[in-house]
């Protein structure tokens, strides 16, 4: 009998691979193609030197001035507020100093190894030639936004990750495209990306199928249970399983919640503007911590993405919040080319704490769970796969699993 994966975004993907490496047959099942959810449209960084939550110390002071502002990096439907209440309280609760060293500690054990568990995926998928090693670059734009940024830098000394502190008059040096006048910036050497996070995944999908698997273009709507077992999947008609993986992105709450658990899972929906002729490259990504966006060079063009916005699964996508990102970087870059963008919305799949979800199920023997990876998903996709084919296989887990578990307490 199968290993059913619901979900092949990147990190159903993934953990498709490591089971196939642990000598199961199996069949993957998405309503879209592989890989055309949220895992398409990211800013591709494989973010190893992830350190800090969404919810630092202080964020209750800022979330309300990023809100006021015009082209605010942040924005909420006010009608999804009600629904997203306790999530914001949840967020809040978990901005503590001590909440926040706790997430860091977790948020790093993943992505510190997130290129290490993803390159022999991709090596033994031939894709190697999409990841580029050359760091990442935090960019602070104003003195004080710089200060602060030195000031977290004790997580990054906590965490023992490498980092460099870049003066402002340096950086044209690194990134002769950037404006004049930026106050600084942090650069982590071990950061790595993607040229071309679709192919990434469509690579990996296709190491899947040519190892055996299966995959069936379907949407997930129940599970037949058998006391504490599910025994089948229904995707327009009954596939028995036997085991179950739920890696729905931002669509796992729901399933979730029919396999008996509650979790409070809730989208930070992101948007990209992909610039196919951007007249300028930049060396490594180039992430400006103040307007929460990123700029990263692709094999097919310079892809400004990022921002959040609360609004929920359902409302359609504001698509004047790609074209703020625009004209922030023709302010950023002077010689940037913004014509012919092509706009995109996804939807990261955010827990309250900023850790994800890689878990067993409490209630069912047979049931896995991997999602909630919010802004880093792309980064902890190969870790969160081997954790889950270990945690399934018995096997000890390369990176401890309490933390991740779906019944800790958020808050
Ligand atoms: C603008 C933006 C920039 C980002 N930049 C980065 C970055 O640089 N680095 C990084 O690490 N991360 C980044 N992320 C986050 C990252 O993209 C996500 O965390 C990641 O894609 C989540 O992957 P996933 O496989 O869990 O979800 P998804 O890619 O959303 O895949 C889930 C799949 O499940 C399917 N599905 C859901 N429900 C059902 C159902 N009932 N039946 C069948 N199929 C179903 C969906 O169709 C989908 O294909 C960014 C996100 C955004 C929005």
């Amino acid at each position: 009998m199968q290993s059913v994966v619901v979900g092949a975004g990147i990190v159903g993907i993934c953990t498709a691979l490591c089971l196939q490496e642990r000598g199961r047959q199996v069949l993957l099942v998405d309503r879209l193609p592989p890989g055309e959810g949220t895992s398409s449209g990211n800013a591709g960084i494989i973010s190893v030197g992830s350190v800090l939550p969404e919810a630092m110390p202080g964020v209750w002071k800022e979330i309300p001035l990023m809100l006021l502002q015009r082209q605010a990096p942040v924005s909420l439907k006010l009608r999804y507020l009600p629904q997203m209440l306790n999530w914001f309280y949840r967020f809040l609760a978990n901005s503590s100093a001590a909440k926040a060293e706790q997430s860091s500690i977790a948020i790093n054990a993943l992505s510190r190894l997130g290129l290490d568990y993803l390159q022999p995926l991709l090596e033994r998928a031939g894709a190697e030639p999409l990841i580029r090693q050359n760091g990442a670059l935090y960019i602070y734009e104003t003195p004080s936004q710089f200060s602060r940024a030195k000031l977290n830098c004790s997580y990054y000394e906590r965490r023992g990750v490498d980092y460099q502190v870049i003066r402002g008059t340096d950086l044209r040096s690194l990134e002769p495209s950037l404006r004049l006048g930026i106050a600084g910036a942090i650069m982590v050497p071990g950061g790595a990306h993607t040229v071309s996070p679709l192919a990434m995944s469509r690579s990996l999908f296709s190491l899947f199928q040519s190892q055996g698997g299966e995959f069936v273009q379907a949407e997930v709507t129940g599970f037949e249970q058998q006391g504490n077992f599910v025994a089948s999947v229904c995707a327009g008609r009954r596939i028995s399983c036997a085991e179950v993986f739920i890696t729905a992105g931002a669509y796992s709450k729901a399933l979730a919640k029919q396999l008996g658990s509650s979790i409070l899972l809730d989208t930070e929906r992101g948007y990209h503007m992909h610039l196919p002729d951007p007249e300028i490259v930049v060396k490594r990504p180039l992430l400006f911590a103040g307007r929460a966006f990123a700029a990263t060079s692709m094999r097919d063009g310079l892809r400004l993405a990022g921002t959040v916005e609360f609004a929920g699964l359902k409302a359609p996508a504001n698509y004047a919040r790609a074209q703020i990102l625009v004209k922030q970087a023709a302010y950023l870059f002077p010689g940037l080319n913004t014509q012919h963008g092509k706009p995109w919305m996804g939807f990261r799949p955010s827990t309250p704490d900023t850790v994800p979800v890689i878990s067993s199920s409490p209630k069912y023997s047979n049931v896995f769970f991997g999602f909630g990876h919010g802004h880093l998903g792309l980064t902890q996709a190969g870790i969160t796969g081997a954790m889950l084919g270990a945690l399934a296989s018995g096997e000890t887990s390369p990176v401890d699993i309490d933390a991740f578990r779906i019944d800790r307490s958020m808050a």
